[in-house]
C-alpha cells in the first residue's frame, strides 16, 4: 500500500523541505519538492498546514505502570518505590498488564512515539499488545532478586528472560526485540550481573539498566563495593552489552569516561527526575565528553505521561537554568534526543530516527493550524518549545497508520478501558 503526503512540510536532517513525501512498501521512497511519479492510486494525504517529523523514540519507560498513574505522588524514590509501588505492583496479573499496556501504548501513539524500551513483568502480555498496536518495541523483563547463589536460566524472573526471549525477540521482522535489564545495582547481586551481562552479549540483546537515579543509591553504592554504580556494572562485564543507562543523574566525571569508552547510551528522564526530587543529570557534559544522550519518560506512576513533547521541551530548557547558558542543551539537540539518539540506543539507527529515503516510514503529522503554532519563524524551534502531545494528528509505523485524528486503528482502547476500572483498579488499591 502508497501513501502520499502532498504539499506538507517535512523536517528532514538536512533542514525543512515542503512538498512531498511517497511512502511505499513501509519505507520512505520519495522526498522532494514536485509530485513523483507512480503514486496515482495511492493514498493521499493533504498536508497543507501540517508538519511531518520522525517518529519519536522514548527509550526509558515501563507502560504498564500507567496503572499506577497518580497514585502516589510527591514521594521521594525511595519512599515512593518501596512503600507505594513495589507492594501495588505485587498485586498485578497478566490482565491488569495488558490492560495497562493497551493504554500506555494508545497514549504514546497519540503523542507521535513511535518505538519505545520498555522493562517490566508479564511481558508476554506487553509483547502481545506491542505486535497487536503496530508500535516498535523493545521489551526486556526485569528480575529483582537479592540470592547471589542464583543460576541463571533456574528463578521465575530469568526463566522468564529466556522464554521471552526465545519466544519473541525479532518478531515482525525486528519490530519486536527484547532486551535484558539489570533493574539496579540496589535490587540485583553479583551473579545476576555476571548472567545477564554475558546471555545479554552473546545474543546481542540490548542492557537496560537504571543507574545512579538518586544520591542515596549512588554513594551507598560507594560506601558497599567502592565504586559507583556504572564503574561497578562495567567491572561485572554488564556493559560490555550495548548499553542503555536509565537517568544518571548522580555520574561522575570517571564514570562518564567509562560510559563513552563503552558506547553506552545515556536515558535521560527530566521529568521523573524533577518530580521524584532525584536531581538533575550532567547532560550538556555527558554530550561534550561524546556520550549519546536519549530521552526517556520512565513509568507513568512518576512522570505522569508519556508526551515525548513535554520530555524534548524540559531537556531543552532545563539545561539553560541550570548551568546559566541558553546554549546548554539547543532546540536541534533537544529533538535529536528525541529521535536520531533513541534510534541509535535501541540499535535501530539503520531503520528509524531521521526522515530520509530508505528509512521506516515511521512518521507523526502535526496540525500546525492551531494558534500556539502562528506564527512560524522556525518550524525546529516551533515543534520543540510549543508543540504538545496533542497536537499529533497522525501516527505511523512502517507505512501503516496507527492513529488518525483521535482514532486507534489497532487497539481496543474502550475494552482496556473498561478492564481498568473494573477490574485492574480494585484488584490493585
Ligand atoms: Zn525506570
Amino acid at each position: 500500500m502508497k501513501s502520499l503526503f502532498e504539499n506538507i512540510k517535512i523536517l528532514t536532517p538536512n533542514g525543512v523541505i515542503e512538498g512531498f513525501l511517497g511512502v511505499d512498501g513501509g519505507k520512505i521512497a520519495y522526498i522532494g519538492e514536485v509530485a513523483p511519479a507512480g503514486y496515482e492510486s495511492a493514498r493521499k494525504i493533504d498536508g497543507r498546514r501540517r508538519a511531518l517529523i520522525p517518529g519519536l523514540i522514548n527509550t526509558h519507560t515501563h507502560v504498564p505502570m500507567t496503572l499506577l498513574r497518580g497514585y502516589a505522588d510527591d514521594y521521594d524514590l525511595d519512599t515512593w518505590l518501596t512503600r507505594h509501588i513495589f507492594p501495588a505492583e505485587a498485586k498485578l496479573d497478566g490482565k491488569c498488564v495488558r490492560a495497562g499496556t493497551v493504554l500506555g501504548i494508545a497514549e504514546m501513539l497519540a503523542g507521535g512515539t513511535t518505538s519505545f524500551s520498555d522493562s517490566y513483568y508479564f511481558c508476554d502480555e506487553i509483547a502481545s499488545v506491542a505486535e497487536i498496536s503496530g508500535i516498535k518495541a523493545s521489551i526486556s523483563r526485569t528480575v529483582i532478586n537479592f540470592d547471589n547463589e542464583v543460576k541463571f536460566g533456574e528463578c521465575d524472573g530469568t526463566r522468564e528472560v529466556l522464554d521471552l526471549f526465545n519466544n519473541w525477540h525479532g518478531r515482525d521482522n525486528g519490530r519486536i526485540r527484547i532486551d535484558a535489564i539489570i533493574h539496579a545495582e540496589y535490587t540485583t547481586s553479583e551473579s545476576l550481573w555476571r548472567s545477564l551481562g554475558s546471555f545479554a552479549k552473546e545474543n546481542g540483546l540490548i542492557m537496560q539498566i537504571h543507574v545512579s537515579e538518586s544520591e542515596r543509591e549512588h554513594k551507598g553504592c560507594i560506601e558497599k563495593y567502592g565504586k559507583t554504580p556504572i564503574a561497578l556494572f562495567e567491572h561485572y562485564g554488564v556493559l560490555d552489552a550495548k548499553t542503555i543507562a536509565a537517568h544518571c543523574v548522580w555520574i561522575d566525571d570517571e564514570d562518564m569516561a567509562i560510559m563513552r569508552k563503552k558506547g553506552v547510551t545515556l536515558a535521560h528522564n527530566p521529568v521523573s527526575n524533577l518530580k521524584l526530587a532525584s536531581g538533575i543529570a550532567p547532560i550538556p557534559k555527558a554530550i561534550e565528553q561524546g556520550i549519546n544522550v536519549s530521552l526517556g519518560t520512565d513509568g507513568v506512576a512518576s512522570n505522569n505521561s508519556h508526551d515525548m513533547f513535554e520530555e524534548m521541551k524540559l531537556a531543552a530548557i532545563l539545561h539553560k537554568g541550570r548551568n546559566y547558558n541558553p546554549c546548554a542543551v539547543n532546540a536541534e539537540t533537544a529533538f535529536n534526543l528525541a529521535t536520531v539518539n533513541g534510534a541509535i540506543a535501541q540499535g535501530r539507527e539503520n531503520e528509524c530516527g531521521k526522515i530520509a529515503v530508505g528509512m521506516d516510514a515511521d512518521l507523526v503529522m502535526l496540525d500546525l493550524d492551531r494558534p500556539h503554532f502562528m506564527p512560524c519563524h522556525n518550524l525546529l524551534s516551533n515543534i520543540v518549545y510549543s508543540a504538545r502531545g496533542s497536537d499529533v494528528c497522525m501516527t505511523m509505523v512502517r507505512g501503516k497508520v496507527l492513529y488518525e485524528n483521535g482514532e486507534f486503528k489497532t487497539l481496543d482502547v474502550e475494552r482496556a478501558l473498561f478492564d481498568v476500572e473494573n477490574y485492574a483498579i480494585s484488584r490493585m488499591f
